[in-house]
């Protein structure tokens, strides 16, 4: 039975993996510290006897004995790694170095989420692994972009410096089940927005693109990607290629919700992405994954989940 730590288990993306992770009967630690993860997230696991759960922030050193560690502790909507930036900095840069250093002393094998926020807003499309990005250092996005590209940087050195095991997946847009209502994410935000009847707020001209991805396929990928044979470090983009503006997102969630709401335009946030789409040809080759789950099927199921959070 392997020991695998799960840092961020608590979140959206987290607690998905960790029901994947039991399911596959591993023995699961979860470390979070809650800033935007929940309890309700993981409560069905608390009594499982190959679960445990501890309340700790990734920026301060961890000692435990694993022989897995999916590295995921960091806010990921915009509202939430603006609302405190140096600590999504630290996060990232201080929490992958702690991570580093537990991976090191115990020989785990450790997967970074990266995210696809490292090409920053790019000028080729779709996005390839090998292209280096067009990031603002200084701009509102950085705490996040910057961190995550950092942590990359770290990921690789201690690989080449001390020879530890790593992975490195680029994750695009990702949705489902467990995504937090107040989130700000455009997906969560729509159907919540539908649901109630209230405006959809649209930023800029909704032209802007992203490519969404359902959290069960993430979670195949993942994993596969922690198993994957040695020499795959990645980074490999992670993602479901089927592209979509703004304004066709909420058309769909319209129709699918049978909403009577309105659209209404709100400013574009700066330096908000024009277009989004994951090139994930290294995905099929090295991992043999591909999504399996529609953009509509996953809605679907998505928004299911939001009538039983609201009530509706
Ligand atoms: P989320 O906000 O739901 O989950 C993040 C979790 O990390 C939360 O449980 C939070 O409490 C925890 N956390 C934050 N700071 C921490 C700290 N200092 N110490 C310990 N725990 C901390 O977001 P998510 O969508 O589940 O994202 C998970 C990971 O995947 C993040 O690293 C994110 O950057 C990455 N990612 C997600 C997406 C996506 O579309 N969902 C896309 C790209 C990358
Ligand atoms: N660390 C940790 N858990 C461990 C081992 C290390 O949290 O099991 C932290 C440790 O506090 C250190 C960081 O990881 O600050 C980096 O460890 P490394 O061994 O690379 O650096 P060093 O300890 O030599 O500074
Ligand atoms: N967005 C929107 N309305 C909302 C929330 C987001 O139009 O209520 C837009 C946002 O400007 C961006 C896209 O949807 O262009 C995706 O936003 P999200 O925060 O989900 O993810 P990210 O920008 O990090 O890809």
């Amino acid at each position: 039975m392997k020991k695998i730590l799960v840092t961020g288990g608590a979140g959206f993306l987290g607690s998905h993996l960790s029901d994947r992770l039991i399911a596959e009967k591993n023995d699961v630690l979860v470390a979070d510290n809650f800033f935007t993860g929940s309890k309700k997230n993981i409560e069905h696991l608390i009594n499982n006897p190959f679960f445990e759960f501890i309340r700790h922030d990734v920026t301060f050193p961890l000692y435990v004995e694993v022989n897995q560690i999916y590295n995921l502790a960091c806010p990921a909507s915009p509202i939430h790694y603006q609302h405190d930036p140096v600590q999504t900095t630290k996060t990232s840069v201080h929490g992958a170095i702690n991570m580093l250093g537990l991976a090191k002393r115990t020989g785990a094998t450790i997967l970074q989420a990266s995210t696809s926020e490292v090409y920053g807003d790019p000028e080729i499309h779709p996005q390839t692994e090998d292209y280096w990005g067009r990031v603002n250092p200084i701009g509102i996005r950085s705490c996040y972009d910057e961190g995550k590209r950092c942590a990359e940087t770290l990921f690789f050195d201690y690989h080449r410096q001390h020879q530890l095991q790593i992975k490195i997946v680029r994750i695009f847009n990702t949705y489902g089940p467990r995504m937090a209502l107040n989130d700000g994410r455009v997906v969560s935000n729509f159907i919540v927005q539908a649901l109630l009847n209230k405006d959809i707020t649209i930023y800029g001209d909704g032209s802007q693109t992203r490519s969404f991805c359902y959290v069960d396929d993430l979670v195949d990928a993942m994993v596969s990607m922690m198993n994957s044979p040695k020499d795959v470090l990645g980074p490999i983009n992670i993602g479901n290629p089927a592209e979509h503006s703004m304004l066709e997102l909420a058309e769909i969630i319209l129709k699918l919700t049978e909403s009577k709401s309105k659209l209404v335009f709100r400013p574009l946030p700066s330096d908000d992405p024009k277009q989004r789409k994951p090139h994930i040809q290294q995905a099929k080759d090295k991992l043999r994954w591909e999504p399996k789950v529609s953009v509509h099927d996953g809605l679907k199921e998505t928004i299911n989940y939001f009538k039983k959070v609201l009530g509706t």
